[in-house]
């Protein structure tokens, strides 16, 4: 394994508030009964970081899969829960 000189390392900064410590969050997801190994909607905690100062999450850290690369860049998510 290469040994990296982490000083010498750009910073993740937050991308609101360019603040570069963050902590540690879970994010809750609702695994619908379709997508469930066990037939059951069930609820599965998913690691993400949060902005030590704002507690903004980077867009890049979320998961894409559900979003399409041909749409435009846009910060709205949509909750068709209901
Ligand atoms: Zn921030």
């Amino acid at each position: 394994m290469k040994k990296v000189n982490m000083a010498k390392q750009p910073d993740v900064v937050c991308d609101k508030c360019k603040n570069d410590i963050f902590l540690p969050a879970v994010k809750m997801k609702r695994i619908s009964e379709i997508l469930s190994s066990n037939g059951r909607e069930t609820i599965q905690p998913m690691q993400i970081f949060v902005c030590a100062s704002c507690g903004h999450v980077n867009d890049e850290w979320l998961p894409k899969e559900d979003k399409d690369p041909t749409e435009p860049k846009s910060n709205i998510i949509t909750d068709s829960n209901g």
